[in-house]
Parts: C-alpha cells; sequence; structure tokens
C-alpha cells in the first residue's frame, strides 16, 4: 500500500505558506501511477497556491516493489542529515526489522539510495532485469580507468536503461554540483554478460565489494579515498 500525509510547506520562492497531501511510501504493483509520476519527477511536486511557483518537496521515501522482491529507500541528504548518519541509522533499523520478522517470511532485499536520480535508476534497473551490483562494477572500472576524466568527487556515472542496446550500455556523466547531465559512455554488452558470467560463479566477490544497503562504485571509491587531502 501506499501512503501519503498532508505537510505544511513553505513556499520557497515567496515565502507562502500551505497545506499540501505528500507521499512517503509507495507501491509499484497497487499504484503504477505513483511509480510513473516517480519516474517522470513529478511525484511530490507542489504548486504554490500564491506566486505558482512550482518545486519538488524531497522527503524519505520507500519505493516498494514486491514483484521484484524488493524495498528501495531514498533518504534524501540534506545539511544536518549526513551520508554517514543515514548509514549508521539505517542500518540500525534494519536490524529492528529483520528481528520482528518470522523465520518463515521471504524477507524483501533493502536497498539505499541517497538521491532520486539512483531511486529512478535502480527502478529502471530492476525492470530490465540487470544485475545491480554488476553494474555498479562495470561503474567501478570506468571510473578507475578514466580518473582524469571521470572522477568521482565531481560526477556521478548513471546507467541509462532506456538509452541502452543489446549491444552497448549507455551511461551519462552527471556533475555532481549542478546535477547537470553530460558526455555519454558505452560499455559493450558482452563484457558486461561476462562479468554477470562471473557473478553467477561466485557472487561472494561482488557481495564483499558491494555488501548494501547502499550499492554504489562512487561511494565505494570516495570512502577509499585518503582522509584529509582536499
Ligand atoms: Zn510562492
Amino acid at each position: 500500500m501506499s501512503r501519503s500525509k498532508r505537510f505544511n510547506i513553505t513556499c520557497p520562492s515567496c515565502g507562502f505558506a500551505q497545506e499540501v497531501e505528500l507521499y512517503e511510501a509507495i507501491n509499484a504493483a497497487t499504484d503504477p501511477q505513483l511509480k510513473d509520476a516517480l519516474l517522470h519527477n513529478r511525484l511530490n511536486r507542489v504548486e504554490c497556491a500564491d506566486c505558482h511557483a512550482e518545486f519538488r518537496i524531497d522527503l524519505p521515501l520507500l519505493y516498494n516493489d514486491p514483484a521484484h522482491n524488493i524495498i528501495i529507500h531514498w533518504v534524501p541528504v540534506s545539511g544536518e542529515l549526513t551520508r554517514e548518519a543515514i548509514l549508521e541509522d539505517f542500518d540500525r533499523s534494519i536490524d529492528e526489522i529483520s528481528g520482528l520478522l518470522p523465520p518463515d517470511v521471504d524477507t524483501p532485499v533493502v536497498r539505499l539510495v541517497l538521491t532520486r536520480v539512483e531511486l529512478v535508476e535502480l527502478v529502471f534497473m530492476l525492470e530490465a532485469g540487470l544485475n545491480q551490483r554488476v553494474v555498479e562494477y562495470v561503474k567501478y572500472s570506468i571510473y578507475t580507468r578514466n580518473m582524469e576524466k571521470v572522477n568521482p568527487r565531481d560526477y556521478r556515472l548513471l546507467l541509462d536503461v532506456q538509452d541502452s542496446t543489446p549491444e552497448e550500455l549507455c551511461f551519462v556523466m552527471q556533475e555532481v554540483e549542478t546535477q547537470s547531465l553530460g558526455s555519454i559512455l558505452r560499455y559493450g554488452r558482452a563484457a558486461y554478460d561476462s562479468m554477470c558470467a562471473l557473478f553467477d560463479e561466485s557472487p561472494e566477490e561482488f557481495v564483499e565489494m558491494f555488501p548494501g544497503p547502499c550499492i554504489s562504485a562512487r561511494n565505494l571509491l570516495l570512502d577509499d579515498e585518503p582522509v584529509g587531502e582536499g
């Protein structure tokens, strides 16, 4: 089931306060129209009743996809909420949830994402039947082979499922600071497929590299950076 709540919000352009209905959880199976709204960047969009400015309110969202037995939790990083704090908090709540579930229940996979683009990317990946850990491994190798051009500090690599072809996976570089999309990088599907074969043989190596709940080559690279520099 999807869940919404009324919130008091203030218009960022004129300061007008109003009460609006915003979604905190959506279920892709029962409410496909909400999934569509999310994918088209229309979810939790508000029009100011006074100056008619349009803006999006980002609040933590649970995306439940029972068909793929997965729950994706989007927790937007904001000034007071750092990535480290979010991850700690998340680990605690996962432990609590698993403690409450009866042992015979097929526990859904839980993923954590920190931006809307990553949530949308993951939704497309699931629907295309792509292996998220292998995709992140591909990104990892793109980053490490092109550190000059694709520095993980400045750029996010996003898989563009819709523009990918049977021959090539298509990745878009997004500048982290401005969120603007730039160059497109292509990666042979054959190389991806042979990596999937490796995954099927020994998934534990991929799981060790990307244990979750955040599965992200960029985060892995940023965490590995020497501390105290820059
Ligand atoms: Zn306004």
